[in-house]
């Protein structure tokens, strides 16, 4: 089997400049959306020039930054919508399905595998790909996540960053919530094991 070519695209969407990201296969043309958190119809528009079918709605956490155009896209492309428990009161949605630690979510021939990262919410994650992790709002480039707002505790957060991020590979891309792109080996030199 040849290896699935993964594009992201970064769609920074809203006032508060949230990363909305188009993750589709090439051969396939299967895509998933990651935080459309505004701005639906720019996202689609997108989707439409990529001529990409999206099948899945995934959500790194449940803020409304990243939650404000889930509702119209499930309706304009009928995909599925994920959401770890813990984040359901926030998102103010009801999800096809619930999203747990250690679960992988297959999609045609690509997959992410979902790490509970909680503190900055009770119900974040992180999605991980080949050579790549979604990391919401929990690691940024050169900075971590706030707890101190509502389901925000940094004690979580740290142990979040430190068993489950720090562990992956250092030259995993992460892809944050808000702002460019980074890896775990600089953010690690950045916030320290
Ligand atoms: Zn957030
Ligand atoms: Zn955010």
């Amino acid at each position: 089997m040849t290896e699935p070519k993964i594009t992201i695209e970064t769609i920074p969407v809203g006032s508060l400049e949230t990363n909305c990201y188009l993750v589709y296969d090439e051969g396939s043309r299967q895509a998933v959306i990651i935080d459309p958190g505004d701005e639906a119809e720019r996202i689609l528009a997108l989707v439409n020039a990529r001529q990409v079918t999206v099948k899945l709605i995934i959500h790194t956490h449940g803020h409304y930054d990243h939650t404000g155009a889930s509702e119209a896209l499930r309706r304009k492309t009928k995909a599925r919508m994920l959401i770890h428990q813990g984040d359901l009161d926030l998102a103010g949605f009801t999800p096809e399905a619930f999203i747990h630690d250690g679960e992988i979510i297959f999609l045609g021939p690509f997959e992410f595998k979902v790490l509970h990262t909680p503190g900055h919410t009770p119900g974040g994650v992180t999605l991980v790909g080949k050579g790549f992790a979604f990391t919401g709002d929990t690691l940024f480039n050169s900075g971590i996540g706030r707890s101190d707002t509502t389901g925000g505790n940094e004690t979580a957060l740290w142990k979040s960053i430190r068993e489950k991020l720090f562990t992956l590979p250092p030259e995993t891309v992460i892809y944050p919530g808000h702002g460019p792109a980074s890896t775990i080996g600089q953010e690690m030199k950045v916030s320290g094991p």
